[in-house]
């Protein structure tokens, strides 16, 4: 695709993409007017009227005559040749229809419809006649957005009154109404402000980021530093050299309750908030955006992965924060890796790539090292503060009674920092209250009616919930298979199991758990967040949702309750998140002006992975996990792919599985071997029965083609679905 515009005269044939499952583009007549290619358009399909994009030249095998014209072209800019050329790009790597990608490309509201214009109330200078509480409360809304216009039904919400209220305003002639463009830009982020003072370290690392988003060329750069050694400071800067060349800029970041301190940090630095792409922004806003984005008049945005996909104008530098996190791959629909798509993307749009994290992927470690990316470190921590000193507690020489997690020395630890007004965190990645709940009459396991998993007890929901499927179901008062009255008894700790150990250890410190699951909203969460770093909690007990970069200036002492949980999976990235994780989590004591120490508790401690975390010899621990994987073959040492059939009933799933695994010749072609079909390690969610095979290839060979030309010969049955993961990072 080239960036020659091509535009198709009223009438003539042109090939439309639509976000419609129908696997091609269809030939449409350009409407009146004419389109440009990449023009989001209105097209007629059946009886329905569908959004599509001009994607290029006819296709030309249906008859002229029977081509229907596109409706309209819609009042959005077209989209652009790198996007479309991204789109596609994305689609063959992941062998998803171009369809879904569209659909990806088009999560904004309103794209076919609504006015360009929309009725905005402003304050005047005249005070109405009669002044009442409600009218003051609405009048001093307007000083909290500096004057900006609102909409009525904004202003009401925002001031806690009736809309009758507002009305009566305009009437007194105390508001006014103005026509405004439904989307408004963004307001102008200034990099020219001055920034941190930057140690030499990170002045030398922002100087060569910097550098490269001047080239105005592609380029990757791990940007490897412990927590607290800068690396966000660092990473503004090369936002700020790309803002003034007047290229847009894009920073990820895995988690969206991380959103908010980040949003604070790029006001102070350039003046200004950005723009926010993620499921936890309003529909408006999201319209906004992704109007804007599109306009140019959207210098920045923060989002999760799907703002990747969001139409840049001039994409000038992609930032991935936390860049290990195993969030950045989507597991559901297209499924994707955001940070591999994020290289993707920079290449095609001639920008550079930041990918930061203190404990990087092993993919991203060698590609490093391999001389692919750039790399830069940060090896100390800012200010006079020091790394946490990290130590084993030894469970086996611990007095633990059953039913118990934390051990007497972590216990006394515990104790020590609350008498010094200092935070303690107790990390456990168990949601819920246990994870299994067992009769102790006759041995039952209760597991959810639609997967094969059991079902975890949330007392904080009093329910049982399958993490597999979000089924929930009441406690049963008797055992389901014996009957046994009042048998029913937790097994294993979870975070709710922990915080009540803890409330019962400690009576009088203030404890707060932070798990994703106890906050309705992303915003309930930020709060919690908020809270905590403001000193309002002695204890926090935490999922990995701690674990992910998150503020705590009071925090001086981490205890992981159970460094082995995870060790002993059989997955291929076992050691290397449990590596990242009790790292991260660990590297949360101690940020500000008080040393932090970490304790792991572990029946383990010469576990070659629980010694690299306590000697944190990183690069010792990465060089060994990739020649182990180097002996095995496999990632990033070689390829893989899943293919999940998935289907109401087992047998077709196999038959379909054992019929692919015979007929494997397009892939042996290619040097990989397929293994399956297997039931997979969780064989049934909501009811559907899961078969798996795995694909696996030596580097660099050209996997997605040949899986292509080994599925095609294959028709599905009624009710199959198959879905194939490249480069799959979880095997459930
Ligand atoms: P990281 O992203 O590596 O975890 P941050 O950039 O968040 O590190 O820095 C940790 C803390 O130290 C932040 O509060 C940050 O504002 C502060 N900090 C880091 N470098 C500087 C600097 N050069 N001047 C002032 N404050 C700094
Ligand atoms: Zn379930």
């Amino acid at each position: 695709m080239s960036d020659a515009l091509e535009f198709f005269d009223e009438g003539t044939p042109c090939g439309v993409l639509t976000a419609e499952p129908l696997g091609r583009v269809l030939d449409y007549l350009a409407p009146e007017g004419g389109a440009w290619i990449g023009a989001f358009v209105e097209a007629p399909l059946g009886p329905r009227r569908v959004v599509g994009v001009v994607w290029g030249a006819a296709e030309g095998s249906f008859p002229r005559a029977k081509l229907r014209a596109v409706i309209r072209v819609l009042d959005a800019v077209p989209m652009r040749a790198e996007l479309r050329a991204f789109l596609a790009r994305v689609a063959d790597y992941t062998l998803t229809p171009l369809p879904a990608m569209l659909r990806l490309a088009t999560r904004v509201p309103d794209l076919g419809s609504g006015p360009a214009t929309r009725k905005l109330l402003y304050r005047t200078d005249s005070a109405p006649p009669r002044m009442t509480e409600a009218r003051e409360k609405v009048l001093a809304v307007f000083d909290g957005f500096g004057g900006a216009g609102l909409t009525p039904g904004e202003l009401a919400q925002a001031a806690g009154v009736s809309s009758g209220v507002v009305r009566g305003l305009v009437q007194a002639g105390a508001l006014l109404e103005r026509e405004a463009l439904r989307d408004q830009p963004y307001p102008r982020l200034d990099p020219a402000r001055a920034g941190a003072n930057l140690t030499d370290d990170q002045a030398q690392a922002a100087a060569v980021l910097a550098a490269g988003v001047q080239s105005g060329e592609y380029g990757t750069t791990l940007l490897k530093g412990v927590t607290g050694s800068g690396k966000t400071e660092v990473y503004l800067e090369a936002i700020a050299a790309c803002l003034a060349l007047g290229r847009q800029a894009l920073v990820l970041l895995p988690e969206i309750a991380l959103t908010s301190e980040f949003l604070t940090r790029v006001e102070a630095r350039f003046g200004a908030r950005p723009a926010e792409w993620h499921s936890g922004v309003t529909l408006s806003e999201r319209r906004r955006c992704w109007h804007m984005v599109g306009q140019g008049a959207a210098q920045l945005v923060v989002g999760a992965r799907s703002a990747l996909f969001l139409p840049f104008r001039d994409l000038g530098l992609i930032v991935v924060d936390e860049e290990h996190d195993s969030s950045y791959k989507q597991e559901e629909g297209v499924l994707y890796h955001a940070r591999d798509m994020a290289v993707l993307r920079a290449a095609m749009a001639g920008g550079q790539v930041i990918l930061a994290s203190a404990t990087p992927s092993l993919e991203t470690w060698a590609n490093a090292r391999a001389g692919k990316y750039a790399r830069l470190d940060l090896s100390a921590r800012f200010g006079p503060n020091t790394l946490p000193e990290m130590r084993a507690i030894d469970l086996r020489a611990e007095d633990l009674p059953t039913g118990r997690w934390v051990s007497p020395t972590l216990q006394r630890a515990v104790t020590a920092r609350l008498a010094a007004g200092e935070q303690a965190l107790l990390f456990l990645n168990r949601r819920g209250y246990a994870p299994l709940t067992i009769c102790r009459a006759c041995g039952h396991q209760v597991e959810c009616s639609d997967c094969d998993a059991r079902m975890v007890e949330h007392r904080f929901l009093k329910r049982l919930v399958c993490h597999q499927c979000g089924a929930t179901a009441p406690m049963p008062a008797t055992c389901p298979a014996c009957g046994a009255e009042d048998r029913l008894a937790p097994v294993g700790p979870g975070v709710e199991r922990l915080e009540e150990e803890a409330r019962a250890l400690w009576p009088d410190a203030r404890v707060a758990v932070l798990s994703s699951d106890l906050f309705g909203s992303a915003r309930a969460l930020k709060d919690q967040i908020a809270v905590i770093a403001g000193g309002e909690a002695d204890i926090i007990i935490g999922t990995q949702i701690v674990a992910k970069g998150h503020n705590f200036p009071n925090l001086t002492l981490v205890g992981v309750i159970d460094a082995d949980l995870g060790l002993s999976g059989s997955d291929l990235r076992a050691a290397e998140r449990v590596f990242q994780l009790v790292r991260q989590v660990s590297g949360r004591a101690g940020r500000a002006d008080k040393p932090g120490r970490a304790l792991v508790q572990t029946s383990q401690p010469d576990h070659p992975v629980i010694r690299a975390i306590l000697s944190g010899e990183e690069e010792a621990f990465w060089q060994s996990e990739s020649a182990q994987r180097e002996g095995l073959r496999m990632p990033p040492h070689g390829r893989l792919a899943g293919v999940i059939l998935s289907a109401p009933a087992m047998e077709p799933a196999f038959e379909l599985g054992t019929r692919l695994a015979q007929a494997d010749a397009p892939l042996r072609a290619i040097g990989a071997q397929v293994f399956g079909p297997a039931p997979a390690p969780i064989a049934r969610i909501r009811g559907m029965h899961r078969v798996r095979l795995l694909v696996k290839a030596p580097k660099g060979a050209a996997l997605q083609g040949a899986i292509a030309a080994w599925l095609k010969p294959h028709n599905l049955p009624r009710g199959l679905r198959l879905s194939v993961d490249i480069d799959p990072q979880s095997f459930y």
